[in-house]
């Protein structure tokens, strides 16, 4: 069925070589994901073990091997639960990009209405004159652009909103003197959602020495779901954006249209 060739005398079928590709595309997602980690340390040390257990089976060193059969037997589930962020992040990772990829296929068939369009550019006008007002001023913020996404169970204690985006109250938001300036603003659906809002924090080692909490958690919420994050420093006044767990720095004022019109 579907031969293609043999290696000796084995067989080759195309489904061989898919599955070769797929695991191989696996393997290079999940290293993706782990990489500069905690997780990707525990991971060879989970490889190591199976390895040793392996040998020893082969070896017939029979009470090792028992003591490491009790290990290797609830292995699976240990596993799970050590990388719990690391398996939901892949998970919501599967969902949200063919979730968005459908979305925006009947987004675009459905929305073709100019008045749509146009209220889109203003609104993203607004967010971008309001990050170049804030950073030459120096107010700290975290902007989170979701798309249509909920971030339920990711983002915590946020102050619920449903305003339209505007930059003075964008601007009013993060004013330093603002019972509503620590945290984040969520905005979706057009909407400034909530504010205030609680991010989980970046643990990824590799993200520059200066990044302080607000970065790390600009960066924490696009590793958990495909949204992307603007940050005004407070310290520095240089805008950054954060998006699938990487953080851009210093983005320069002409950039900054087309990178909402790319992730707005
Ligand atoms: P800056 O360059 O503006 O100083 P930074 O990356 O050095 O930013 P911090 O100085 O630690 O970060 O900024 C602290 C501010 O970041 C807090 O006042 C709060 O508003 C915000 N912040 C901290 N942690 C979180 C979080 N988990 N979620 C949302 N906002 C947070
Ligand atoms: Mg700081």
């Amino acid at each position: 069925m579907l031969y293609l060739f043999d290696i000796g005398f084995l067989p080759v079928r195309i489904w061989d070589v898919l599955d070769i590709l797929i695991v191989g595309y696996l393997m290079y997602q999940i290293y993706k994901l782990l990489r500069g980690n905690i997780a990707f340390n525990i991971f060879i040390g989970v490889l190591t073990l199976y390895v040793v257990w392996w040998l020893v089976n082969q070896l017939e060193m029979d009470l090792l091997s028992a003591v490491l059969d009790q290990f290797v037997s609830v292995g699976v589930i240990v596993i799970i639960i050590i990388f719990q962020p690391e398996v939901r992040r892949f998970l919501l990772f599967l969902g949200n990009t063919t979730l968005r990829q459908r979305s925006t296929f009947f987004g675009r068939m459905l929305d073709r209405n100019l008045e749509n369009t146009e209220e889109k550019a203003r609104q993203q006008r607004a967010i971008r004159s309001a990050l170049l007002r804030m950073s030459k001023r120096k107010t700290g913020a975290l902007i989170v652009l979701c798309g249509n996404l909920k971030l339920e169970g990711l983002v915590s204690s946020g102050v619920d909103m449903d305003a339209e985006i505007s930059e003075p109250l964008l601007e009013s938001i993060f004013n330093k003197y603002s019972p509503l300036h620590d945290g984040a603003v969520l905005v979706s659906d057009g909407l400034i959602k909530s504010a205030s809002c609680v991010l989980p924090v970046s643990e990824n080692p590799n993200l520059p020495s200066g990044a302080g909490l607000r970065h790390r958690a600009a960066v924490g919420i696009t590793e958990r779901a495909n949204v992307a994050a603007f940050v005004v420093s407070e310290e520095t006044g240089l805008i950054s954006l954060a998006v699938d767990g990487n953080l851009r720095r210093r983005i320069e004022e002409k950039e900054i249209k087309n990178l909402l019109s790319e992730y707005y």
